[in-house]
This record gives structure tokens, sequence and C-alpha cells, in this order.
């Protein structure tokens, strides 16, 4: 049975570093898969108007996600602007609606800065509003209301940690070993990004970056690479394992005490 699966995080080149090995794994088992991002990453420059390097992160955005055969879209909020309010949670829900997800990924409610622990809220919130018939989004052909509360997981923190710096456990691991070469060339497409930070750091770690966080995370897995995920639980949403099942044998549960 394929499902509706929504990625919906805060910039260009989030989802990619802490779920594009799995994204890719949802994708070639036939998933239909959405990627979202808040913003068009408008402050990630210092060359560019906001409004050029918006239009050159869309592309990358979407170049990303053609290479595993997903959809891109731009909530068009703005960078360091996500605000947790009435119209900002209304678009959000009519994203839910537009893209009818059984699934949601989206960023850890704990972070290291606001734009990501925003998008968390609303998104969570979101789902919660997007079943219910009288909650309006305003837009122009609004879509129909969803069926039910989509399932709602949390993507890893960056780096893996809160604020003071204390390691955030996932509920599980996903292996994406198989997926490291597609992750990388997904992540490879936001050549903006990669561009300023040689230019900043005077090194090329953009995507060395990534893959030794994805290692360090296998390696608390005790596979080559993973990424790391945790299911919301508030009440109603459901709690049935539907990410577990979909990743199937690639799933690494890390037992008490290990
Ligand atoms: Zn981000």
């Amino acid at each position: 049975m394929k499902k509706n699966i929504l990625s919906i995080h805060a910039h260009p080149d989030d989802a990619e570093i802490l779920a594009g090995g799995t994204l890719a794994q949802l994708a070639a088992a036939g998933h239909n898969i959405t990627i979202v991002t808040m913003t068009p990453g408008d402050c990630g420059t210092a060359e560019y108007s906001p409004e050029e390097i918006a239009r050159i992160r869309r592309a990358e955005a979407a170049r990303s996600a053609a290479r595993i055969g997903a959809a891109y879209r731009c909530a068009e909020f703005r960078d360091l602007s996500i605000y947790n309010d009435d119209a900002s949670r209304r678009r959000v829900v009519e994203i839910l609606r537009q893209t009818a997800p059984d699934l949601v990924l989206t960023a850890s409610p704990v972070d290291y800065m606001c734009d990501h622990e925003t998008t968390s809220q609303l998104v969570r919130d979101a789902c919660f509003g997007a079943p219910a018939p009288n909650y309006l989004t305003g837009a122009a052909n609004a879509a129909a209301p969803l069926t039910a509360i989509p399932h709602v997981y949390f993507m890893d923190a960056i780096g893996g940690v809160d604020r003071d710096g204390r390691a955030i456990e996932p509920d599980f691991f996903v292996n994406v070993t198989a997926q490291m070469e597609i992750k990388t060339a997904m992540l490879a497409e936001h050549a903006s990004q990669r561009a300023w930070l040689l230019k900043h750091h005077g090194i090329d770690d953009y995507l060395v970056n990534m893959q030794t966080w994805t290692r360090a995370n296998g390696h608390r897995a005790g596979v080559e690479y993973a990424e790391g995920f945790r299911r919301y639980r508030g009440h109603p949403y459901p709690q049935t394992e539907l990410l577990e099942e979909l990743v199937g044998a690639g799933v690494v549960r890390l037992s008490l005490g290990s």
C-alpha cells in the first residue's frame, strides 16, 4: 500500500542532512514523497539579495528532491521569521490538506535555532487542525480536510543535541548505509550552501559534516550510517509504528542499557 509522505522542515538542506537517506529509501519503495521547506533559505548567503538567493535555493531544493522522484515546494515563510501564530498555522494546514500525508516527518521540537523549533510546533499543531472541517485556511480553492491526523515523527536535532549540548535520544534509527550515495548527491545539489561554507570556513566541510554526523549515528546504531527518529506521542495522534513498518528491515532499535 503506497503512502503519501511529507517531509516539512525549516530550510533547504535540513531534510537532506537529517532524513535524506530515509526519504530515499521510502521513495525507492514507491511511496509518494513531498519535501517542503518553510523558507527558501533567504538568509543563507553573504553575496546575493534575499530574492536572488531564494530563487537559487528553491531550484537547488527542487533538484535535490527530483533525485529521489520527490516533489518540492516552499511554504514561503522567511528565515528567522517563522512564528507559531494564527496565519502561519492556517498556511501549514493548507499544505497538509493539499498533500494529504499519511506520515509527516518534521523538525525536532528542541534544536539549535528558532526556525527549526517553531517549524516543529507549527507542523505538530497543523496536523491536529487539518482534519477539522470548521478550521478554514482562507486559501483560494482550499483543499478538503484530512480524513485523520497523520502520523508525526521528529527528525533529529542538528548535531543530535539540545541547546545545552545534551544528546537527544531517538526512538530508533534507520540504517541508511545503502542510501549514502544518493543522500550525498541530494545534499550536493545545494551548491550555494557548499560554496558559502567553503568561503567562510576555508574548508569544504558541507558534505563531510553530514557524512560524519550520519556515521556517528550509525556507530550508535551498530551500522555504518544511520538517521534517528522519534514518534510524537501526544493524544490523539496515531501511535501505530507506521514509519518503522514502511522502513522494515532498515529499522535499528537500541535495547535499554546498551
Ligand atoms: Zn535549518
